[in-house]
């Protein structure tokens, strides 16, 4: 069998490129400098799949910034505004990513998406009526060569005209229909071009088949692909999906003249069934994805060959491929040198799952490969795993019961009994959590963790910190102070680095949009809380005032989000072991005199299945109740508040309702406060703050402007449910900024409070 991968991660194995882009946009480097860099990785990369002994090789998966934003480029989809600067293609590319602000103009950057079910983000392409679509780039045809020139023949990789279609935001008055025929002819184009570069392979991405599709859609993709195939000329053509099968068009797909198509039998549930039922084409290959390109445990070697051995069974022509591109994983573990290889003989990064598809393929190719080192080895891993397991974490999640997902007494009556506790006034103002993480505050958690200074120099600063931070939001008259989370690199890295059952990677970053990439940690047993994680920070802020100070937590779902989950137990599972770890962090606040706990579920829609048909069955059904679970246990005394990120949940209201917190606050200030109109369709119970200002600007927003905001957010809900907050943590904000604003929010609600009056 041959062996292919979908893409290849890029920006470098120590990301090069993200450092290089820095400096261009700082102005250190020039642009030619740049682009060295960026070839210098390309040709590395080159050389490392071919080694590898991969037969499909990747190419044009390099981006300066996004592949999507890449594809709309090269068929010339730029909105005016861009194209006026008059800057140079490089540039006019990156003010599409990053908005621009100079001498030629001020522009903001395109919108930026989740990636499908990733944390991977893409740049929203606009088409305007005027757009007039055509081939006109040459970036997949330079890489095609520059690969060609090293000897490395490729296959490119572009995102297919129906996803591409669907992904883009139209701003006039046309459609996607519309565009059809344009469209057509500039992949037709593209064809063309790579037919006369001898180009044998072409790999269109259409991930978005994996929705749940309407007639339209079906209609859609027929009439682009009728008319791209019928051009397709000598060109060898890959219909390559991912995150999740293509159960709506499986049968319209393996009727048309693609080449070889590209299925996920890791997310694609229905996958196998699929073929089963009706059968796969003897004149396509089918481009297996095996390899799971998302997460980063070792491949199972038996489970895998079993389902290779059945598709020859079949008669199916398979190559056996990762299920989608390894951009969502870390580059290599050659430079984790801190974890043993007790761990470390368990994961696969990028690199390795090309060692792993090499050898899938040897033993496939092998009679009797039950004999070989490399299957033998492989067996033993999935045996060999005992040290992830604690009893006592299973016994009590298999012990939760039905109660235990559920606060008594209920909401209606809570609320009563905090209002009369509390005395809070009517528009009690907040904030999200954090406060500026300034340069003295990241230096004091660097010089800790190089050993320059001890642990009790490191609280002292932070102590005096918290203490400057509660006399600030006393003097600005904010009514629910926070400790302004100094001791916190990350959300989810702090609770992570305290719990049992998690590990740290020191290299492992994945790139999260452009140049930011995370490192997310990884789930590598059943997880537990040793000791208080948060108690004493709360409770030293809490003694420094008569004001009521809010405890903060990171929620399950966004801790489990955010890690490398386990493949062994379910997410399920594995989020309510860390919902009972959480749940014990705010019985000990609430037992420590803490009255007022948020637990912040930024990331809960994160893993929203793609397929609407799947979002309660195969998620929300759990993730809400592990939330309940977190805090079911308190007093009626004792206000729960959340807070979640992109307001982006217009759609599952009811399901955040029935997280049964009290109090919610979330991102609403850049959404046009539309999510306001669906919170009072559906009657939403829980009170809100739905974020007066943008955080992620340093405009310092005036009194009028957020007393506009409030009037506003009043239309839609009742006055005794309305909280005043920004709309996210402060910490990427300056002190400069955060100050002025939060006291221009308290003045604007003090005024509206005296006008009701
Ligand atoms: N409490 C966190 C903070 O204020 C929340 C961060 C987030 O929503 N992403 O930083
Ligand atoms: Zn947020």
């Amino acid at each position: 069998m041959l062996t292919s991968i979908i893409g290849f991660p890029r920006v470098g194995t120590l990301r090069e490129l993200k450092f290089a882009t820095e400096k261009y946009f700082r102005g250190e480097i020039s642009a030619c400098e740049l682009q060295q860099t960026a070839k210098n990785i390309r040709q590395t990369q080159w050389a490392t799949l071919k080694n590898s002994g991969l037969d499909f090789i990747p190419s044009n998966d390099f981006s300066f910034y996004d592949c999507t934003l890449d594809t709309a480029v090269l068929f010339n989809i730029i909105p005016e505004r861009y194209k006026k600067l008059n800057i140079s293609e490089l540039d006019t590319y990156f003010a599409m990513a990053r908005g621009y602000q100079g001498e030629n103009g001020d522009v903001k950057a395109l919108a930026m998406k989740k990636w499908f079910n990733t944390n991977y983000h893409y740049m929203v392409p606009e088409i305007e009526d005027t757009t007039e679509i055509k081939l006109a780039g040459t970036k997949p045809f330079e890489q095609f060569n520059e690969a060609k020139a090293l000897g490395v023949k490729t296959k490119p990789v572009i995102v297919g005209a129906f996803t591409l279609l669907k992904l883009i935001r139209y701003t006039g008055s046309k459609q996607a229909e519309d565009f059809c025929d344009d469209i057509i002819k500039a992949y037709s184009d593209l064809l063309a071009e790579f037919s006369k570069l001898d180009a044998e392979w072409v790999q269109f991405d259409e991930p978005y088949l994996v929705h749940d599709l309407n007639k339209e859609d079906i209609a859609l993709f027929n009439k682009l692909y009728n008319g791209i195939i019928s051009n397709k000329k000598s060109i060898k053509l890959l219909l390559q999906t991912y995150f999740g099968d293509v159960r709506d068009i499986y049968n319209q797909l393996t009727a048309f003249d693609f080449d070889g198509i590209g299925l996920d039998f890791i997310e694609g549930k229905k996958t196998l069934e699929l073929i089963e039922k009706n059968g796969f084409p003897e004149d396509k290959l089918l481009f297996a994805g095996v390899v799971n390109g998302k997460n980063i445990w070792k491949n199972n070697y038996k489970k895998t060959l079993a389902l290779l051995s059945e598709l020859k069974t079949k008669g199916i022509n398979t190559v056996i491929s990762s299920s989608c591109s390894l951009l969502h994983v870390p580059y290599t573990l050659k430079n984790e040198t801190k974890l043993s290889a007790e761990y470390t003989s368990h994961f696969s990064f990028a690199e390795e799952k090309l060692i792993e598809l090499a050898e899938l393929k040897f033993l496939t190719d092998t009679d009797n490969f039950e004999n070989e080192t490399a299957y033998i080895a492989n067996c033993k891993l999935f045996e060999n795993r005992t040290n992830c397991y604690d009893d006592a974490v299973q016994k009590r999640v298999a012990g939760i019961q039905e109660k235990d997902f559920t606060r008594l007494p209920e909401f209606n009556e809570r609320e009563k009994i905090q209002k009369k506790e509390f005395e809070l006034p009517i528009l009690p103002t907040t904030t999200i959590g954090s406060f500026p993480q300034t340069s003295d505050v990241k230096a004091n958690r660097s010089s800790f963790k190089k050993g320059n200074i001890s642990e009790k120099e490191y609280n002292e600063f932070n102590r005096k910190k918290i203490a400057e931070c509660i006399s600030l939001q006393e003097e600005i008259g904010l009514d629910v102070l926070v400790h302004g989370e100094f001791e916190r690199n990350d959300m989810v890295e702090y609770f992570g680095e305290q719990l049992n059952g998690y590990l740290f990677t020191e290299k492992a970053w994945v790139q999260s949009y452009g140049t930011r990439c995370v490192k997310p940690p990884i789930i590598w047993g059943d997880v537990s809380r040793s000791k208080p994680m948060t108690v004493e920070w709360s409770v030293y802020a809490q003694s420094l005032t008569d004001k009521l100070v809010k405890g903060m937590l990171t929620g399950p779902v966004t801790i489990l989000n955010w890690s490398f989950p386990r493949e062994d137990i379910s997410i399920k599972e594995s989020t309510y072991q860390i919902a009972l770890a959480i749940r014990d962090e705010v019985l000990d606040l609430e037992a420590n005199g803490i009255k007022v706990i948020q637990i912040d579920e930024a990331a809960l829609r994160e893993k929203l299945p793609l397929r609407k048909s799947d979002w309660y069955c195969e998620y929300l059904d759990w993730a809400i109740p592990a939330f309940r679970l977190v805090h079911s246990g308190v007093k009626a005394e004792t206000q729960i508040h959340t807070h979640m990120c992109y307001s982006e949940f217009t759609d599952i209201i009811p399901a955040i309702d029935q997280m049964d917190a009290d109090v919610i606050t979330f991102e609403a200030s850049r959404s046009d406060l539309l999510i306001l109109d669906s919170l009072k369709k559906n009657n939403f119970k829980t009170e809100v703050g739905p974020g007066v200002y943008d955080i992620h600007s340093p405009r310092v927003p005036s009194v009028e402007e957020i007393e506009n905001a409030i009037t506003k957010m009043l239309e839609k809900i009742s006055i005794d449910k309305l909280w005043v907050n920004p709309d996210c943590g402060l910490k990427t904000r300056g002190e400069t900024e955060t100050t002025a604003s939060l006291k221009n929010l308290v003045t604007a609600t003090k005024n509206l409070r005296n006008k009701i009056k």
